[in-house]
């Protein structure tokens, strides 16, 4: 299927996920901004590099989607919105009572409350197209929830409702709105978490990798960037363009658990 003309905004795609979706809409012909908090030549040279393998336009946008007044600019300085990645995201672990606050306000705002303001900005844009896509990346954890996660797994939750609000919102329209919720895909995000893990759990990184991390996904392997990117292709095809207000889970069966 071919994206050329539509343009793709993704957030928080200087890393992980958000850059293997960057590449797959690149891919499919979309023209795509990607964006972080930073603002380094390496975030420039990513854009040129991705630009050249697929032969599209891409722009690097520095926006911080922790401030909803940047989440909002970095719609309005895109120009066009055609499809809407919500993806950056952070995470923290601890314990419900000692977890600290500022930690719980920032994943709120950047894993939540950034999604709600670049979608209130960007729906007007696809409206006057006549056609948009919004794609949520919520988790496995916006169905299920884990111990010591209590603000990414109330964010991801969060993510889920908008994403539903959202469709409804849209529903007589050519406009889309649907979360992907990944299990374990091994990004930055998540080679993080593994250090703390082993040692909460007293495991070796390798140990705690398969014993813990992978154990709530049946496959017993890690989800690919390039899936979840495949994934979002897909809800952009045509053949997607009724599914709207749903979550479409790449988690190797954590979910069905
Ligand atoms: P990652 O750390 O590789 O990427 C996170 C991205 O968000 C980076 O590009 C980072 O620069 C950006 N970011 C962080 N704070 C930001 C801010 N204030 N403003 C703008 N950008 C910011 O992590 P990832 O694993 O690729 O995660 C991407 C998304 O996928 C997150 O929403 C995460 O919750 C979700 N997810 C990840 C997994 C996984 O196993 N990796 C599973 C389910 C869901």
């Amino acid at each position: 299927m071919s994206l050329k003309g539509k343009t793709a905004v993704i957030t928080g795609s200087n890393s992980g996920i958000g850059l293997g979706v960057a590449h797959e809409l690149a891919r499919a012909g979309a023209d795509v901004v990607i964006n972080s908090f930073t603002d380094t030549p390496e975030d420039h040279a990513l854009a040129d590099a991705l630009a050249k393998s697929h032969a599209v336009s891409v722009r690097y946008i520095q926006a911080d989607m922790s401030k909803p007044d940047q989440c909002r600019a970095l719609i309005e300085q895109a120009g066009a919105c055609d499809i809407l990645v919500n993806n950056a995201g952070i995470q923290h672990v601890a314990p419900i009572d000692e977890f600290p606050i500022e930690k719980w306000d920032a994943i709120i705002a950047i894993n939540l409350s950034s999604a709600f303001h670049t979608t209130a900005v960007a729906l007007p844009m696809m409206r006057d197209a006549g056609w948009g896509r919004v794609i949520n990346i919520a988790s496995a954890h916006g169905l299920t929830a884990s111990p010591f996660k209590s603000a990414y797994i109330a964010a991801k939750h969060g993510v889920v409702g908008l994403s539903k609000t959202t469709a409804l919102e849209t529903a007589r329209e050519a406009i889309t709105c649907n979360a992907i919720c990944p299990g374990y895909v091994l990004t930055p995000l998540v080679e993080a978490q593994i250090p703390d893990t082993a040692k909460k759990y007293d495991m070796s990184e390798e140990e705690v990798t398969q014993k813990v991390i992978l154990e709530r996904q049946p496959s017993k392997e890690f989800a690919t960037v390039e899936q979840i990117g495949g994934t979002a292709v897909f809800l952009c095809s045509d053949a997607a363009a009724q599914i709207t207000g749903t979550t479409i889970s790449v988690d190797g069966g954590w979910t069905a658990l």
